[in-house]
């Protein structure tokens, strides 16, 4: 039954994924089963979008009751789930107003849009470039595929969009010497994710802010991974106390649904003024009662609190493997965003884990990353340990 999903899928749809040879068609929680009825334990979530795990029954009920009342109607009017999550998001962080979108990419085109017309409202239209990291990954759209300095994702695709500047992650001096009379914006992620679970110095992005901020320049955050609690905060910059004037959301707000955001300060939202911006999709009713009935169960009673809690214990669980294990280069992870670096490729242990019902992920070749629904129990992560741990010394000894 596989088998018929993979012909067709390989028949009709764009080839622009290296899948894995199954189908999954059900989930519960941290479990997800394919189409033979075989079970595994979810470190994926979907790209860190399944924060709540799978079909949480919140989500479901909110989805199901707003499908039969009302799913579309444009931005021509005013949306009622709309209008609450707007105000949840910004009760809920620094901003004063948010922009809704459909997805990661879009909400940064957003930002680069806003950046641009709120220097441009200010009789500044020559302050157009924006400073970006290498390793970062921003989406795929040209603009943002423009602002993700990672030579491998823009092969064949130029020319680009001009206004860039690209500087190491994690490094002040360079950010110090980027700045030019051109420059309007940092947007960086505060952990970046794609490039390989990099966690950046404590002191870097209030540095990068106390930058922005001599020079009048904007601080833009793109937590589109590292939003809703997946790094032990709602919202990553709370880790490092340093507030940015816009950030980029989507993964994880719709509970699964489609929705991306931007979310900014009054200072910087006023820019964005009737036909300045638009999505048809942005902020459609469905969309939003996910992402409310989403935000209830992340923002409730110790939710936070206890997914820490496991995610430190995840965390000192894949330290012990390493350890006895010469591959592993390095451990790294906050909250729930956890991976083991490696000296060798990793695709073929991602599959050995596959093969024994576990899905994890690698990326940047040599490092896996692990994104588990933020209530995965101590249990499941348990019965990862000792396959991880026979896989990593399969793979050493080869
Ligand atoms: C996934 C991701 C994006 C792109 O999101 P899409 O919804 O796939 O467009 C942008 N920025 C970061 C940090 C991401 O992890």
């Amino acid at each position: 039954m596989n088998k018929s999903i993979i012909q067709l899928t390989e028949k009709h749809v764009a080839g622009t994924y290296g899948r894995y040879p199954i189908a999954l068609v059900k989930g519960k929680g941290s479990k997800v089963w394919d189409k033979s009825g075989k079970q595994y334990i979810d470190f994926v979530s979907g790209l860190a979008v399944d924060n709540l795990g799978h079909c949480h029954p919140s989500v479901v009920s909110a989805i199901k009751k707003q499908a039969e009342k009302l799913i579309h109607v444009s931005n021509l009017y005013h949306i009622e789930p709309q209008s609450q999550l707007a105000e949840k998001l910004t009760s809920l962080s620094f901003a004063d107003k948010v922009f809704f979108c459909n997805s990661g990419t879009e909400a940064n085109e957003s930002a680069i849009k806003l950046a641009r017309r709120y220097f441009f409202d200010q009789g500044q239209s020559g302050r157009t470039e924006i400073i970006t990291m290498h390793n970062s990954f921003h989406g795929r759209t040209m603009g943002s595929l423009s602002a993700t300095a990672q030579t491998k994702f823009h092969t064949g695709f130029k020319p680009l969009l001009p206004g860039f500047k690209y500087i190491p992650f994690n490094d002040l001096p360079s950010a110090r010497k980027a700045i030019t009379k051109k420059t309007c914006a940092i947007l960086v992620e505060p952990l970046q994710g794609e490039g390989g679970v990099n966690i950046p110095d404590p002191s870097y992005l209030k540095g990068l802010k106390k930058l922005c901020q001599e020079h009048g320049i904007l601080l833009i955050f793109d937590e589109v991974q590292t939003g809703f609690g997946r790094t032990g905060k709602l919202f990553a910059y709370e880790l490092y106390k340093t507030k940015p004037d816009i950030m980029t959301l989507a993964k994880a707000l719709g509970g699964g649904v489609a929705i991306g955001a931007l979310a900014g300060t009054n200072r910087v939202m006023k820019s964005f003024v009737p036909g300045t911006h638009a999505a048809t999709f942005g902020g459609n009713p469905l969309a939003c009662a996910a992402a409310l009935a989403s935000l209830k169960v992340i923002t409730g009673k110790k939710f936070l609190e206890k997914a820490n809690t496991t995610g430190t214990y995840f965390l000192q669980r894949l330290k012990e493997i390493a350890k006895g294990n010469p591959v592993v280069k390095q451990v790294r992870g906050k909250g729930m965003f956890l991976a083991l670096e490696l000296n060798k490729p990793g695709s073929n242990l991602v599959i050995d884990c596959m093969k024994q019902g576990f899905l994890i992920n690698c990326i940047q070749l040599n490092v896996l990353r692990f994104l588990p629904p933020l209530n995965i129990s101590r249990k499941e992560i348990d019965s990862l340990i000792p396959v991880l741990s026979d896989s990593l010394t399969k793979l050493s000894a080869k």
